[in-house]
């Protein structure tokens, strides 16, 4: 057993919650600091010291680090809705950035300088055919202002690093699906495609819609590359190893598994795992999707030894079923 304390911001959210019970498996010690915007109270762990907080909040963080010896962050707290962040831009700097400058800051303060921090494909924008599947090295140019908040929060990280020798990991997410045994997707409010087609199964009343059939893939919907949650959880893992047992970091690594998937492939993936039909209907693209993401992970497989192990879309959307009521 190891004795490493992690804080884990955004521990009541999906990720947050299975970061937390994989991390509890291994025989980590675990805070939590959540502000329940979009996570739940219902999935956290009563024996986990749990902070009910924004991470912009200096008094609690302050409290946190007095109250625990912590070794590293894995900070995943964050706004992640491509749509709303269109629409509402101040709430993705304050959140995504501000708040994580705070938190940065006062990590510091208390001689913490290690941190996973969630980053994202958005990252990248729309990336031309040719660098598909994508490298980390390939361009960052967001083209909505969810990625451009990490992306400003990636380059904090940069310049922490050199300034304040601050060690880092930045895992750019591809999409994150599937579940753990007792810990499942649940988003508030639900945005996400394969909760959705589960939800328009369940609820004949809900209308599923697909966001744009003209982009330029082979059946007009939009292809993404779906990872099952506990593999990108493994790479967390990896990266503790990388940041505490090793060297001095400072890496960038995509989580993927290099294939893709189009929304009508996972509609109809479903359909044949759940042996049921699923109506939807044909709506206009959503503002700031790009076509095509595609990982390309070999980056983290090579130099922290990351394996996927759940690299198969019925096993991925089987976990979802089963814990979906
Ligand atoms: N999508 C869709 N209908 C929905 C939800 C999502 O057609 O009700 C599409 C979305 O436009 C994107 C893909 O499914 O092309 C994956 O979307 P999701 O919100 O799950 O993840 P994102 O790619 O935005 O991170």
């Amino acid at each position: 057993m190891n004795k490493y304390t992690i804080l884990v911001t955004g521990g009541a959210g999906y990720i947050g919650s299975i970061a937390t019970e994989l991390l509890i498996k291994e025989g980590y010690n675990v805070v939590i600091i959540d502000d329940l915007s979009t996570g739940y109270k219902e999935v956290l762990f009563e024996t986990i010291p749990f902070y009910n907080s924004n991470i912009g909040n200096t008094t609690t963080l302050k409290k946190i680090f007095t109250e625990h010896t912590i070794d590293l962050v894995f900070h995943i707290a964050g706004a992640a809705l491509v749509e709303e962040s269109m629409k509402n831009p101040m709430k993705y700097y304050d959140i995504n950035f501000s708040q994580g400058l705070t938190l940065l800051d006062t990590m510091l303060q208390f001689n913490i300088n290690k941190i996973v921090f969630s980053s994202t494909c958005a990252v990248y924008g729309i990336p031309k055919t040719e660098a598909i599947p994508i490298k980390e090295e390939t361009i960052t140019k967001p083209v909505n202002t969810y990625g451009e908040s990490k992306l400003l929060f990636e380059n904090a990280l940069k310049w922490y690093k050199k300034n304040c020798n601050l060690d880092f990991i930045a895992l750019r997410y591809f999409n994150v699906a599937g579940a753990s045994q007792t810990r499942c997707e649940n988003h508030n409010p639900e945005t996400h495609l394969i909760p959705l087609v589960i939800k328009a199964i369940r609820d004949t009343n809900y209308k599923l819609q697909i966001f744009g059939n003209d982009y330029p893939t082979k059946d007009g919907t939009a292809i993404r590359d779906y990872i099952h949650v506990v593999d990108l959880i493994n790479a967390h893992l990896k990266a503790i190893g990388a940041l505490i047992e090793n060297k001095p970091h400072q890496s960038f690594y995509n989580i993927g598994y290099g294939h893709g998937y189009s929304v009508l492939e996972i509609i109809n993936t479903i359909k044949q795992v759940t042996k049921n039909n699923v109506q939807y209907i044909f709506a206009n693209r959503r503002d700031g999707d790009p076509p095509i993401l595609i990982a390309d992970s070999k980056k983290i497989q090579n130099e922290l030894g990351w394996k996927p192990q759940y690299d198969n879309i019925n096993t991925i959307i089987d976990s979802v079923v089963r814990l979906t009521h």
